[in-house]
């Protein structure tokens, strides 16, 4: 494949002068950009620059306000509530973190709802963040209806993703983020792009009926992982931020949207855990640090988190490569 280099200092340029010049202020440009760029240095590709076209035409057509002001509300001792102001989440999530950390840290547990935003990113940065505070972390989010329920043929939740980061001693966190359908959409939209096909068990055409054409899905319907198990966790992720939170399930999402292409409005949930407040004292981490040892004591395994760690020793001296046609798009995108 034809590609072009970047170091992550011309990732971060380039996607601001992007995200500026269609209607972001410095604010949300910045925490976009700066998401953007932990995803390219992480090699989490189908969460870097590919989703910034995306943005761009989201911000656009209006759906999304490029000038969000979030506002942070405790609404009790364990819970934080953000207003996104119909921004991206990543400026609302820069001002809930601390508070969220806070709460977390005075009570044992906090959550953060984040709400009358659009989340169009990874998970993981919400839960690494947190653990590198001291705290365990879970996220959840909803997205528009790409997902049939077990047993269903259409589109009904989001692909719905969930990330928890576990704090170590020495080191970054111990952290997955998975999304709920077998494979983030994301991925089928890159294999689309690249004429690959996908595995089995990705998704299903418009008639219901299996293929690995990942345009044919995304025409079609994804499915859950682990068939109606992942189809249970996509409902729990639906519910937690959706109702629980004052947001729209992922069906909702999809009805209220401009099928843009990019993301609905949704909400978010974080729960926040200190590890030094639930009655372990100290061992808590130590004890994990024990679990992590034993597991990488057999061939083969490796902890989730590694792959982009890896990958984030690598990137800022190195750079990385970005296929020349997103390439092309983004440049004229920065040209304005
Ligand atoms: P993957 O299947 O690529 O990875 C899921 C997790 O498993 C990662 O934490 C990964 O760690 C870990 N992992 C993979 N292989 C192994 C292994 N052999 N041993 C241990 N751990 C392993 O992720 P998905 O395709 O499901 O999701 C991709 C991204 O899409 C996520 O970041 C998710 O947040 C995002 N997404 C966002 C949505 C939104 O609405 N904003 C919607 C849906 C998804 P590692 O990174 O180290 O490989």
């Amino acid at each position: 494949m034809d590609t072009v280099h970047m170091t992550l200092e011309e990732v971060r340029k380039i996607a601001l002068s992007a995200l500026l010049g269609h209607g972001c202020d410095e604010a949300n440009a910045g925490a976009i950009a700066d998401t953007i760029t932990r995803a390219e240095r992480d090699e989490a590709r189908s969460h870097g620059l590919f989703r910034l076209p995306g943005y761009v035409t989201s911000l656009e057509n209006g759906k999304v306000n490029g000038r969000a002001r979030p506002t942070v509300e405790r609404l009790s001792p364990g819970v934080v509530r953000v207003n996104g102001d119909r921004g991206f989440t990543p400026l609302a999530l820069n001002m809930g973190r601390a508070p969220l950390a806070e709460a977390a840290k005075e009570q044992g547990i906090a959550a953060l709802a984040i709400v009358r935003t659009h989340h169009f990113a990874a998970l993981w940065p919400e839960t690494s963040s947190l653990a590198e505070l001291g705290l365990a972390a879970l996220a959840v989010t909803s997205s528009p209806p790409y997902v049939a329920v077990a047993g269903g043929r259409t589109p009904f939740f989001g692909t719905n993703p969930m990330s928890f980061a576990w704090p170590r001693k020495d080191g970054p966190p111990v952290v997955f983020d998975q999304a709920s359908s077998a494979m983030a959409r994301g991925e089928i939209q890159i294999a689309a792009r690249d004429g690959n096909t996908v595995p089995d068990g990705v998704g299903i055409d418009a008639d219901g009926e299996p293929t690995n054409d990942p345009a044919r899905i995304l025409a079609g319907a994804q499915l859950a992982f682990g068939g109606y198990k992942g189809s249970s966790i996509a409902l729990m992720i639906d519910l937690l931020a959706g109702p629980l939170i004052g947001e729209v399930c992922s069906f909702e999402a999809g009805e209220q949207d401009n099928q843009d292409g990019g993301a609905a409005t949704g909400g978010e949930l974080i729960i926040a855990l200190d590890p030094s407040r639930f009655g372990a004292g100290e061992d808590a981490i130590s004890h994990g640090e024990r679990l992590f040892a034993r597991m990488l004591a057999q061939d083969g395994v490796r902890l989730p988190a590694d792959r982009r760690y890896a990958a984030r020793a690598r990137t800022p001296e190195h750079g990385i490569e970005v296929p020349r046609s997103l390439y092309d798009t983004i440049e004229e995108l920065a040209r304005g």
